[in-house]
């Protein structure tokens, strides 16, 4: 799973560090301790601990569910009762004793436990396999041409797939070091690309804000200009701050489409075509479909749900048999998620068949289209579309806005999509707000939105 032991760092948070060698000796210390243990949580705290402990429970075998430390009571109460972790690892003492040899557990054994958002509903825990993480892994670093040399600029927390999975797990199997950012700040990302790291993954959130200082700073744009990759995911990339970001720096930002049940399925080549507003294609070994409510294949320029097969896919959900059985038809993993595929075959993500799929006057119309389109307007600082019932249109569009400054005539911004797009796609209803509820990864909560 991981790269061998060696004097090379694997791992650097602020001012410590931690070699592969010592790596593997760490976690394996611990992982003594863990074996035959049935699960065990992690108290995911940025930090060299966490990704010891997370080694440890894949070097022993052990399941790991790693916890948002920030977590409310509720929530931490509803994963502790529904995973039934033998033991919670808050920041284990590191000990550097002899090496310890395990024996590779089977691909099929479960590695992690991770939670999904709760974006759309409560949080489910997603049971992962060994072969899903490998074989992802092994698929993006062909997609990215990622190699051992790289050095990955990290500022996610580590309790989800896109941190701990690809961030972690990722760069710790290709033989990379990490630089933990703790907490993430675009000059600090700068100051590490400007200083020989290669990568970054990152949120849109974090994008918006490069794009802001990009503008601004030359030293900070000729630093993100250097990188060799910069990639996004865990929500869409709005492609008014790729081409912001490619304006002012040179570089493209690649971008990915994943989820905790799948890892990444979709993401744009390093080699490829950098469009923005799309994901790109398939991931190596993973295979997508489009489909109608009835499961018949959309064909190209339409929206269709994705549903995907592959190496990558979860086993189950964990103690919830009957939310398993209802994400898959006739062997796809359903995701939930919208799409339109383009004649050359690349994938544009319209947002979730819940809650950004509009029906209104008999057409159905995706949210992230309109929400990019207003994102083009100067006024709009962050844009959140939903509908809402309408007697009339069935749905009727509603735009949620965050103004760049004064707010304007709301007849503006429903004028500038009709022109922009086409007239049964303008809002309805404008309403502004002085910030979008998000999630620690930066996702819309729309189901806070509204009523
Ligand atoms: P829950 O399943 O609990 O409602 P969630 O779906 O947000 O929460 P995650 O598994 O962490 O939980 O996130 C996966 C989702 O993130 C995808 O289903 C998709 O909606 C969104 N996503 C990820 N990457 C992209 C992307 N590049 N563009 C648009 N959406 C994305
Ligand atoms: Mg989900």
């Amino acid at each position: 799973m991981l790269a061998e032991p060696s004097a090379k760092e694997a791992l650097r948070f602020g001012d410590r560090s931690l070699t592969y060698a010592e790596l593997h000796r760490a976690a394996g210390t611990l992982a003594a301790t863990l074996r035959g243990k049935r699960r065990v949580a992690v108290w995911a705290t940025n930090s060299i601990e966490t990704c010891v402990a997370v080694v440890a429970g894949l070097m022993a075998g052990v399941p790991v569910v790693p916890l948002n430390p920030k977590i409310g009571e509720r929530e931490l109460e509803h994963i502790l009762n529904d995973s039934q972790p033998d033991e919670v690892l808050r920041e284990p003492a590191i000990e550097l004793g002899e090496p310890a040899s395990f024996d590779e557990p089977d691909d099929e054994a479960p590695a992690l436990v991770i939670y999904t958002s709760g974006t759309t509903g409560p949080p489910k825990g997603v049971v992962l396999p060994r072969r899903s993480l490998k074989s992802n892994l092994d698929a993006l670093a062909a997609a990215w041409e990622w190699t051992a040399d790289d050095v990955l600029v990290h500022g996610l927390p580590l309790f989800h797939v896109h941190g701990l999975g690809i961030g972690i797990i990722g760069p710790l199997r290709r033989g990379n070091t990490v630089r933990h950012l703790g907490k993430f700040s675009v000059e600090a990302a700068a100051n590490e690309l400007a200083n020989g790291a290669t990568m970054m993954f990152g949120v849109p959130t974090m994008y918006h804000r490069i794009a802001d200082e990009v503008e601004r700073n030359p030293l900070v744009a000729e630093a993100f200009g250097k990188a060799r990759l910069l990639v996004s995911g865990s929500a869409a990339l709005p492609a008014t701050d790729h081409e912001r970001i490619a304006k002012a720096t040179g570089q493209r930002v690649v971008e990915r489409y994943g989820m905790s049940e799948t890892l990444m399925n979709i993401s744009v080549r390093a080699s490829g075509d950098r469009r923005p507003g799309t994901v790109g294609l398939p991931l190596d070994g993973v295979q997508v479909r489009l489909v109608d409510e009835a499961g018949t294949d959309v064909g190209f320029d339409a929206i269709g749900e994705i549903e995907v097969r592959g190496p990558n896919l979860f086993l189950e959900y964990l103690n919830r048999p009957d939310a398993t059985e209802a994400a898959f038809r006739d062997g796809w993993f359903r995701t939930g998620d919208m799409a339109v595929r383009e004649h050359d075959g690349y994938l544009r993500i319209v947002g979730r068949r819940a809650t950004d799929l509009i029906k209104s006057g008999g057409y159905k119309i995706g949210a992230g289209e309109i929400e990019n389109a207003l994102l083009e307007h100067p006024d709009v600082a962050e844009v959140a579309v939903t509908g809402e019932p309408d007697d009339d249109l069935g749905e009727r569009i509603v735009a949620w806005v965050v103004p760049s400054g004064e707010a304007p005539d709301p007849a503006v911004l429903s004028d500038h999509v009709a022109k922009l797009l086409s007239p049964h796609k303008r809002p309805r209803v404008v309403r502004y707000l002085e910030a979008l509820p998000r999630n620690e990864m930066g996702k819309v909560l729309k189901r806070a939105l509204g009523t």
